[in-house]
């Protein structure tokens, strides 16, 4: 899942997108709302957290942007604790949740999830398909009999097949939703995953459509 996170203070915003890359997330930061908009225009996300109070265009004119352009994508506001006025502006703009400051990195990232789920029309916490299940809360997947826990990037694979199953997806769509700016990848980082996963899940868990990409079988 790859994520956008929109935020002009620089302590704030290195200790998110860390948390953010820890959880897995491929996490684009941006310090003013122009720069979020040209970002949004440039890659397609999953989710944008999305500071209020920013240089050059403050965080509802984004929003407000974002919504006209019928945008679908979940956004979760973050505002101050006292701010009700802005919380109830937000969500009229077309925010999905929002996130009080300060905020604890937990409940941010069990809001994320949450967004996300409702996004994918998805009721359980745990995504399944067929005899394939995966926890984003614990990182935990099975397939067959065996569960297992998986790193972080072989997580952010797994879940990117998971979220189209039956769709391909090529090596570049696979690298857009794990890694961000300025992450290094490797040329042959998808295979390197891919590879772990099975050896971990079986060789039948991910399937090879040659020289077009990857997918999960949609079961059923
Ligand atoms: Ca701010």
């Amino acid at each position: 899942m790859r994520v956008l996170l929109v935020e002009d203070d620089r302590m704030i915003g290195e200790a998110v997108q860390q948390v953010l890359r820890e959880a897995a997330y491929a996490a684009d930061w941006v310090r003013d709302g122009v720069l979020a908009l040209s970002a949004l225009e440039a890659q397609s996300y999953d989710l944008v957290l999305l500071d209020l109070g920013l240089p050059r265009k403050d965080g509802f004119e984004v929003l407000r942007q974002i919504r006209s352009h019928d945008n679908p994508v979940p956004v979760l506001i973050v505002t101050a604790r006292d701010a009700v006025e802005e919380r109830i502006r937000g969500l009229d703009l077309g925010a999905d949740d929002y996130v009080l400051k300060p905020f604890e990195m937990g409940e941010l990232l069990a809001r994320m999830r949450a967004v996300l789920r409702r996004k994918g029309g998805q009721a359980s916490p745990v995504m399944s398909n067929g005899s394939i299940t995966l926890d984003p809360t614990t990182r935990e997947a099975s397939f067959d009999d065996s569960t297992v826990l998986l790193s972080a990037r072989e997580f952010a694979l797994l879940q990117a097949l998971m979220v189209r199953p039956g769709a391909i997806l090529s090596r570049q769509e696979l690298e857009d939703r794990i890694y961000g700016w300025n992450e290094e990848v490797e040329s042959n980082a998808v295979e390197f995953l891919i590879h772990s996963l099975r050896k971990k899940l079986g060789s039948r868990v991910i399937k090879n459509v040659r020289g077009v990409g990857w997918l999960v079988s949609k079961a059923g």
